[in-house]
């Protein structure tokens, strides 16, 4: 049996996990980095998933030196238009009110994901053991350190293992620890589309009586010279609804989804590859145990509903690697439990903070009920009038609540 021996060991390196690689690649600490899967060819498509980064993200990326990178594959969205089907009652937020360029950018998964990895390799050069594709299978926790047991027999001893291993986090199971999971019923269908008319950077949410429907303006790659523009199109339903959209031909999914978000942006001319996610809400009962701390979709995992789940792991990340940054300086124990408890304690608010504004808009929007419908009508035309009320949605959507933890 083999050991490896590093300081900390990263376990998932999806987007959240390779963040916290890249932000720590200035200590000179030893990095084990384990993903159960290879990363995806990096092919670029039209109709790739795209991920909303908004002013929070882009600081955090700015910071870690990858948004000059990213900047030419972000497609800034200037403004957003909230409105509920066959009503007319519409929010709009400009970040013309907020003094910035953007209110965030929507940005190709596989662009954010191929500026980290190539940016940890670069950076943390020999500090870096990328161990992929290799599953942890095993934990085992003494006061000084953590073993990690792989699929593949490896051992890797460490001072700390941080789990970012998504909503089912396995290492949240082997340590016998517990989730609060709301299952919405509902599954989001998520494609790209191009549509006729220059979305001219509006991003658009309609909330209809199954659920939300937004169209997002995205990148447009220099390769790509087919008419019309594109946007990401995700699309909530109930499940069962979902997956028959998901079925129906190419033509019937357009003539439905067209009904559905209106003309406002024209014809939709075409459609990209349809994938659907069942959504639910898995939220962590604790983010620290001895030497394991849990951050990203491993610590909670949201609707999709305002954008925010990838943003709020990415600000785990910074308040995880300042605590991690500061102990390398002082040659401290990286899993010492006080630092652990300080990491999750200041991750509390803005997570709790960022699941409710989420759940709440998942379930004021799901609901039929009429007098609920009327006041969600209220909501949107007095959230358009009323400044405080608007400012305070802006501040969450923004990211910049939680920022500074
Ligand atoms: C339809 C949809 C749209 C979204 N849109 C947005 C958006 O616009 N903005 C936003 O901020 N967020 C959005 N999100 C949320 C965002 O995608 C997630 O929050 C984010 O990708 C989570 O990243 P993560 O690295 O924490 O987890 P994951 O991406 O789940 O990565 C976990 C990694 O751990 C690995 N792993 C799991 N188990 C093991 C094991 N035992 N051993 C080793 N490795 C393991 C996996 O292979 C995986 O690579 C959206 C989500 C959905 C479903």
């Amino acid at each position: 049996m083999r050991e490896l021996v590093a300081d900390i060991a990263i376990v998932g390196g999806g987007l959240v996990g390779t963040s916290l690689a890249v932000a720590l690649a200035h200590t000179q600490l030893k990095i084990a980095l384990i993903d159960a899967v290879a990363p995806p060819a990096n092919a670029a498509s039209w109709d790739e998933r795209c991920i909303a980064l908004n002013d929070g993200s882009r600081r955090i990326f700015q910071n870690l030196g990858l948004w000059d990178t990213l900047r030419p594959q972000a497609e800034p969205i200037t403004a957003t238009h909230i409105s509920e089907r066959g009503r007319f009652g519409v929010a709009r937020f400009t970040a013309a009110e907020t003094g910035l360029d953007a209110l965030g950018y929507n940005t190709p998964l596989r662009a954010v994901g191929a500026a980290l990895l190539g940016q940890a390799q670069a950076r943390l050069q020999s500090h870096l053991q990328w161990l992929c594709p290799a599953r942890v299978t095993g934990l085992a926790l003494d006061p000084r350190g953590a073993k990690l047991t792989l699929d593949d027999g490896r051992v890797v001893a460490v001072k700390l293992v941080v789990a970012a291993d998504g909503a089912s986090s396995a290492l949240r199971g082997l340590l016998g620890f517990n989730a609060d999971v709301r299952d919405y019923q509902q599954s989001a269908i998520v494609t790209a589309v191009r549509v006729q008319r220059d979305p001219a950077g509006v991003a658009y949410e309609r909330f209809t009586p199954d659920g939300p429907f937004a169209v997002l303006p995205k990148p447009r790659l220099a390769s790509d010279v087919a008419a019309g523009h594109p946007c990401s199109l995700i699309w909530t339903l109930p499940t069962a609804r979902a997956e028959d959209l998901h079925a129906l031909a190419e033509a019937e999914f357009i003539a439905a989804a067209q009904h559905t978000f209106g003309e406002r942006l024209g014809r939709f001319t075409g459609i990209g590859k349809r994938i659907v996610y069942p959504l639910q809400r898995t939220l962590s009962e604790t983010l620290s145990a001895p030497r394991v701390v849990f951050c990203g979709n491993a610590a909670q995992s949201l609707h999709p509903v305002a954008a925010q789940g990838f943003n709020l792991g990415l600000r785990d990340v910074a308040a995880l690697a300042a605590r991690l940054t500061e102990a390398a300086a002082q040659d401290a124990d990286l899993g010492d439990g006080r630092l652990l408890a300080d990491y999750a304690a200041s991750r509390e608010d803005d997570r709790r903070r960022t699941a409710d504004f989420t759940d709440q808009l998942v379930r004021l929007f799901s609901n039929r009920v009429p007098v609920v419908s009327s006041l969600r009508h209220l909501g949107l035309l007095a959230m358009d009038l009323m400044p405080p009320a608007k400012r305070a949605v802006m501040q969450q959507n923004l990211g910049h609540t939680g920022l500074a933890a």
